[in-house]
């Protein structure tokens, strides 16, 4: 039996890992398919301290690293079904079932995608989720960026220097995204921000020819010609194993104490997956660190 098995490898569940192995627990990290989360998708990261243009994977690398060095064992497995109520815990994955006396969820958040037709039709036929993944197949073609968030002008940046225009398409006029990026974006030739539509459309044959969207101020409905529709309007958080559980918010999220505690004794959420203000690599790491330091005391208090 580990000490604590941590649920997923991002920033969150392996900073949880680092400081559980300092507190000298044994810990496990249960992580799908390639550590890093949402971030291995950011080329630069500008806001991690003492990190200045870092790129997500390497961070990532560099996290992992450490948490490795320090003896956490990471298992890539997706886990599947959970008892977390008793005094041991279970996770029950495709390759396995494994005990922990703590569990800390970490297990970030997914895509949130559009709703308009085409969608599900054109998706990895020209409907992308990652920039930097995709990007180069839409070379020296125009494409689309649908949101106004940190990540939709990261997008679209980095898609400008590929494709040979970029429309970011937003629902209202301003941004959530920090104005450094909106600034960036608009020095861009090839770039065309336009606000406020909403995605009406995604046409095409076999693949997206074109992304119908409209104005909501006149109705006015436009096609732009475009090969590829990346959408990065946010990120749904993937709880639903642990409804009848935990205690959740209204959007899906883990509601816990400020240390990361959840309503069940033994269980922590850390990262995205949690209910919080701020959603950042910063506050992802911060929370692993609370997260692992209150597993070390609940298993102390235990024993
Ligand atoms: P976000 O900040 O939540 O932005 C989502 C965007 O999508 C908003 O413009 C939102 O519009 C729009 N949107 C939401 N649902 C929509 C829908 N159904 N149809 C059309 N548009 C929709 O998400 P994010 O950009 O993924 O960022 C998530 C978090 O990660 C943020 O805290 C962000 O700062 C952070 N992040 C940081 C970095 C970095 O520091 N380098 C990079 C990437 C992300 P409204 O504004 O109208 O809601």
């Amino acid at each position: 039996m580990y000490d604590v098995i941590i649920i997923g490898g991002g920033i969150a569940g392996l900073t949880a890992a680092v400081y559980a192995r300092r507190a000298n627990l044994t810990a496990l990290v249960l992580e799908g398919v390639v550590c890093g989360g949402q971030i291995i998708n950011s080329p630069e990261v500008d806001n991690y301290p003492a990190r200045p243009h870092v790129s997500g994977v390497e961070l990532i690398t560099d996290v992992q690293k450490q948490a490795e060095e320090f003896g956490a064992e990471i298992v890539y497995a997706h886990a599947e079904s959970y008892d977390l109520t008793g005094p041991v815990k279970r996770v029950v994955t495709n390759k396995g079932e494994y005990e922990g006396k703590a569990v800390i969820i970490a297990n970030g958040a997914n895509h949130r995608k559009l709703t308009c037709p085409g969608v599900d039709q054109f998706s990895g036929r020209g409907v992308s989720y990652c920039a930097t993944c995709d990007g180069a197949f839409f070379r020296n073609r125009a494409v689309a960026v649908v949101g106004g968030g940190n990540t939709a002008f990261e997008d679209a940046i980095f898609l400008a220097g590929l494709c040979s225009k970029v429309y970011l398409v937003n629902r209202r006029a301003q941004f959530r995204a920090e104005p450094k990026l909106v600034r960036q974006l608009e020095s861009r030739e090839n770039a065309v921000i336009m606000t406020p539509y909403v995605p009406e459309e995604i046409v095409g044959d076999k693949r997206v020819s074109g992304f119908k969207v409209k104005n909501t101020e006149t109705g006015e409905v436009t096609e732009l010609p475009v090969s590829g529709v990346f959408t990065a309007v946010g990120m749904i958080p993937d709880n639903g194993a642990f409804k009848d559980i935990l205690t959740l918010d209204e959007g899906g999220y883990i509601v816990t104490d400020d240390n990361c505690k959840t309503s069940v004794p033994g269980v922590f959420a850390a990262g995205d997956t949690r209910s919080k203000t701020l959603r950042q690599l910063v506050t992802a790491a911060a929370d692993g660190a609370l997260a692992a330091s209150a597993a070390a005391s609940y298993i102390n208090d235990m024993e």
